[in-house]
């Protein structure tokens, strides 16, 4: 199977953008083993660009695109293809409804011209697109060959090409595609490139970051010819990976769709222990977050939202003199809150937090980010102190995932 990438857009003969999607696509498709002979770049011009197109169908099996499937008169890239087909564009509803919903997310008016972008040639298997407006798709060209079509903006194309357009390709291509998720709690996107920059790949497997709130999910990816092959390749880097971020990976999977609360949730399950809840600052986001994952029934018991010191002495038992004499921030009000939760519900684990969110309220000896987690278990209670970073919002999703975590350590310390 040969490939060819063809990349459209005046701006990138003219030099003002560097053409990084090539050498993305290029990279990608050697580490699939896929032959590539040609790049062209063409500028906004139809019959230069369906010239093209002739020449690339007749010496590759798979022609790739990047650029021109906006809205605009100069995105020409899928007219031009199907002119060359021979065909029409037509719209597709499932674009349709994608162009609608993003417009709807971003809060801006879709004009008739994004409906442009919902057309391509009948047969087209759509490339749905979350990280902007454009939808790609591929194509079918005749005599078992493809255009795939991609929009230009590198972090739209990156992901797509990774997540949608490599799986098809490897398929294609006779190969298997075979990922692993590594997931890392307590270490942050810089510190998790620092230490695996010096990794040498050499293209396949790939290790890609994706980030999220106080973590970072690696994605460990294989070709191979068939899946075994693939696990071999990976296995080595899975390992270095391991021994390099330590304690701070807490689960590596076969699935994308894991978090840390499913993590958690079946590491109590599997150990059958029982947990509850003791909030403050996070006002039952703990709770809320442990359930999203099913057959959480089985081991969260329950919670208490206590927000004002008055419902922690009331619900929780916290003696009104602890929190008079060290404050509601602190390690003895938090192992008060957390083992009044385990004494009232009668859990293996109960989870504690209080702190201050701000963006007010700070001292000196307390100040805004200030969280303190507690955990009480037969063998006793211990507290964990957290200085969080960021804004309301950031600092209470950060405890409520501290708290998770710190569960987690506690039943597989
Ligand atoms: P959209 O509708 O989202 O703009 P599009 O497919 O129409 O997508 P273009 O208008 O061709 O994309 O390009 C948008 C931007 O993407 C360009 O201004 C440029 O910054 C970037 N871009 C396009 N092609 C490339 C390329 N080959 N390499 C790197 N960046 C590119």
């Amino acid at each position: 199977m040969i490939a060819e990438i063809l990349c459209v857009g005046t701006e990138l003969l003219m030099g003002q953008v560097l053409n990084t999607n090539a050498q993305f696509i290029a990279r990608r498709l050697a580490a699939l083993g896929i032959s590539h002979y040609h790049q062209t770049v063409v500028g906004d011009n139809a019959e230069r660009l369906e010239d093209t197109y002739r020449l690339a169908l007749s010496r590759a099996d798979v022609v790739i695109t990047s650029g021109g499937l906006g809205p605009t008169v100069d995105d020409i890239t899928k007219r031009a293809a199907a002119r060359v087909l021979g065909q029409e564009l037509v719209p597709f509803a499932e674009a349709e409804a994608m162009v609608e919903e993003r417009f709807r997310e971003y809060g801006k008016p879709m004009l008739p011209n994004n409906r442009s972008q919902t057309l391509f040639v009948p047969g087209t298997q759509l490339i749905l697109n979350p990280y902007g407006t454009a939808p790609g798709g591929i194509v079918p060209a005749g005599e078992g060959k493809f255009i795939v079509h991609l929009p230009g903006p590198p972090r739209e194309l990156e992901p797509l090409f990774r997540e949608q357009v490599e799986p098809w390709l490897a398929s294609f291509a006779g190969c298997v595609l075979v990922s692993r998720y590594i997931r890392i709690f307590g270490m942050g996107e810089a510190a998790v490139d620092e230490a695996l920059q010096d990794l040498e790949l050499g293209g396949n497997p790939t290790l890609s970051p994706y980030c999220s709130t106080g973590e970072v999910m690696l994605r460990l990816t294989a070709s191979a010819e068939d899946e075994q092959a693939a696990r071999a390749l990976m296995a080595p880097v899975e390992a270095e990976v391991l021994r390099r971020l330590g304690d701070a990976v807490y689960a590596v999977e076969d699935t994308e769709d894991g978090s840390l609360a499913q993590t958690c949730v079946h590491a109590l399950q599997e150990h059958s222990l029982t947990v509850a809840t003791a909030e403050s600052l996070t006002g039952g986001m703990i709770a809320a977050e442990l359930v999203t994952v099913p057959g959480a029934s089985e081991v969260v018991r329950g919670g208490f939202v206590t927000y004002q010191s008055v419902a922690k002495t009331m619900l929780l038992g916290v003696p009104e003199e602890t929190i008079k004499r060290c404050n509601v921030v602190s390690a003895e009000v938090a192992a008060a809150m957390a083992e009044g939760a385990r004494a009232r519900l009668g859990v293996d684990i109960a989870v504690s937090a209080t702190g201050l969110a701000g963006p007010g309220g700070g001292t000196e000896a307390i100040p805004v980010g200030t969280v303190y987690l507690g955990l009480a278990t037969k063998e006793g209670t211990r507290t964990i102190r957290l200085h969080l970073a960021g804004d309301r919002a950031r600092i209470r999703t950060l405890a409520m995932k501290n708290a998770i975590h710190a569960v987690l350590k506690t039943v597989t310390p």
